[in-house]
């Protein structure tokens, strides 16, 4: 089927944050061709193309030039894997499972769980597409995809080739891999394929959620054997509720902030100065910092300018109270920057991808 263009579309709901943006031309696809023929009208038309999946990893700051693709491409496959050079094919406690890119990530997560299909239960809850995980290598309570992925097919913008990349070539690092970098807007992820465990095997090891785990099997009296990957996924899940808020009710995009890695040098000399300074430790010596304990310590956590906001419960989440267009979450973005730089000295780096500045 031919992809339906349309002009002028209004990208309000395809954004999370609920921004104000008209794209010139937009179109959903949902089937690889649709998506060829999509670039094709593009590069005829002599358009710039913007890719999105889910719109919670975005901000969208003006109106958006040229066409606008949402990646809409549906389908789960799997394939059950043998013991390597084992004769009788035994199964080797693990199933890859191939997600196109426009399913759900947390309806996957929990589809995954009913067909006992382990290893994703920490990152229940996250919003948006299987396509987009790769970008910031998503994460949360002790997992991240790059623990799992195996391997993912990407259009090649450049040669218009299918193109597959293991998970080294992702170059993953924290909230981050090689599609922000040296692929920045020139692979269109079409599907992705995890490793995940037919045996049980809850990673309870982030405190928050040992933390959540441990109360719930005391209140229910519980031992240790009741704690299912299940369980982890409700726990994940139930603790996100109280602590983010919902996007369908107040707009945000998650994180407005990645945590800052810091040196050695830098991190000693803050902690001279800050001896309460929350700091996880990392292979180089240097350590990872909230972003968030830094913003609730310049004054800013709750923190209301007009139609946006620093959320009263996470401080690395940024909100649109209403009525907000880009450019105010922007500047609110930057009086946030300016504040931890200013007290500690520490450039926060934005985490979503900002579109539409002139
Ligand atoms: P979009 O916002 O649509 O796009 C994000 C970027 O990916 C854009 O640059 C876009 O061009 C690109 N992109 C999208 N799809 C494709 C594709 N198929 N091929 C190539 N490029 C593509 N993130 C975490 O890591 N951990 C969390 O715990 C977490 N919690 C969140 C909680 C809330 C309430 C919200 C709103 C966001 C949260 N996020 C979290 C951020 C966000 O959910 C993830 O980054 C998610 O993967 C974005 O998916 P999306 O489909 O919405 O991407
Ligand atoms: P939190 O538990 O209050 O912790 C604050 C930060 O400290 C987290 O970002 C986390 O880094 C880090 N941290 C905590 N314990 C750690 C440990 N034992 N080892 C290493 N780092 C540790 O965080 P939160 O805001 O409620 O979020 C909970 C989880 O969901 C986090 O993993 C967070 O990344 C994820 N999350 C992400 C987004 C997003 O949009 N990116 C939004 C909401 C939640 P990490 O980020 O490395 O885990």
């Amino acid at each position: 089927m031919t992809p339906v263009i349309q002009q002028n579309v209004s990208l309000r709901a395809f954004n999370t944050l609920a921004l104000p943006s008209t794209a010139e031309y937009f179109c959903s696809v949902s089937e690889h061709s649709q998506l060829l023929q999509a670039l094709e009208f593009a590069r005829t038309s002599a358009l710039v193309v913007t890719i999105i999946g889910g719109g919670s990893n975005i901000v969208l700051a003006g109106d958006i030039p040229g066409l606008v693709i949402q990646i809409d491409l549906r389908g789960v496959s799997h394939r059950y894997v043998t013991a390597a050079g084992n004769a009788t094919g035994d199964l080797a406690n693990a199933v890859d499972v191939t997600f196109a890119a426009g399913e759900n990530w947390h309806q996957q997560v929990l589809f995954c769980l009913d067909q006992g299909w382990y290893g994703l239960e920490n990152l229940s809850l996250i919003p948006g597409t299987m396509g987009a995980a790769p970008i910031q290598n998503i994460g949360a309570y002790g997992v991240e995809l790059a623990d799992r992925l195996i391997s993912l097919q990407a259009l090649d913008r450049q040669s218009g080739e299918l193109v597959c990349f293991d998970r080294q070539s992702c170059e993953f690092g924290y909230r981050d891999s090689l599609f922000k970098h040296a692929g920045y807007d020139r692979y269109i992820i079409v599907d992705v394929t995890l490793r995940l465990s037919t045996k049980p095997e809850p990673n309870i090891s982030y405190p928050a959620l040992s933390a959540a785990v441990e109360a719930f099997c005391r209140r229910e009296g519980l031992t240790s054997e009741a704690i299912t990957p299940r369980l982890v996924s409700n726990l994940v899940s139930e603790i996100r509720r109280q602590k983010l808020p919902d996007p369908a009710l107040l707009p945000n995009a998650g994180s407005f902030f990645k945590n800052p890695l810091l040196k050695q040098p830098q991190l000693n000399a803050l902690l001279a100065q800050f001896e309460d300074m929350p700091n996880y430790p990392q292979p180089d010596g240097g350590a990872k910092i909230p972003a968030a304990w830094l913003i609730e310590q310049c004054g800013l956590k709750g923190a209301e300018r007009g139609e946006v906001g620093v959320h009263d419960r996470q401080a690395l989440v940024l909100i649109n109270r209403g009525q907000a267009s880009g450019a105010e979450l922007l500047a609110l973005a930057g009086e946030v920057r300016q504040s931890v730089e200013q007290r500690f000295a520490i450039s926060l780096e934005i985490e979503p991808r900002i579109y539409g500045v002139n």
